[in-house]
């Protein structure tokens, strides 16, 4: 898999990511079963609401070389890793994540995925939304502290989402999220709309 501005990886792979991993196959079994999930369902409802209606090949299980859990390719869709995987919820995590991003690429024309601040915005929006830090999450990686813990964990993977930018530094990311963070944590668009 190509490592390109377009592609949006998903934050760091969880400390339950020790398993052998998962088949492609039995990879896309569990895609399949993310999409009746109602977190999954809600956001495929707005997508299509927002006009960007996705088709059955939209989210495809890969192999990944690198150390990611997913990713999500403008024009051409969301990849999970199928090799770093092992449980349900870890696949609907990956395509939450994503489908954030890809929700973001569709709502913004002008959303520009080499520009710092942009990029930092969809990521902290795809992580804070997503649940991924989730206390119950951070205490299998090990980071459970009482408080403030969920804005932490959101700009560790934020970070090292963004660094992983070829358009941007290490202080070129740290800029970009602070600069951000207030406008992108507070928009929690679609899920401002009830359900
Ligand atoms: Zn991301």
């Amino acid at each position: 898999m190509e490592e390109g501005p377009n592609l949006q990886a998903a934050g760091s792979l969880s400390s339950t990511t020790r398993g052998g991993g998962l088949t492609e196959k039995e990879c896309e079994d569990m895609i399949q079963r993310s999409l009746r999930t109602p977190m999954v369902k809600f956001l495929k409802e707005q997508m299509e609401k927002s006009g960007c209606r996705f088709g059955d090949n939209f989210i495809r299980a890969v192999h990944c070389d690198k150390q990611i859990a997913g990713g999500y390719v403008r024009g051409e869709g969301i990849m999970v890793c199928s090799n770093h995987m092992n449980i349900q919820d870890e696949v609907n995590q990956v395509v939450i994540h994503e489908l954030i991003h890809a929700y973001d690429d569709c709502r913004a024309a002008n959303l520009d995925w080499t520009n710092c601040a942009h990029h930092a915005c969809s990521e902290i929006r795809a992580g804070h939304l997503s649940g991924d830090c989730h206390y119950k999450r951070e205490f299998l990686r090990g980071f459970m502290k009482v408080r403030g813990h969920e804005q932490d964990c959101v700009r560790r993977r934020v970070m090292k989402s963004v660094m992983a930018n070829p358009y941007c530094s290490e202080a070129a990311a740290k800029d970009a999220m602070e600069a951000v963070w207030d406008v992108c944590y507070n928009d929690t668009k679609p899920f401002d709309r009830a359900p």
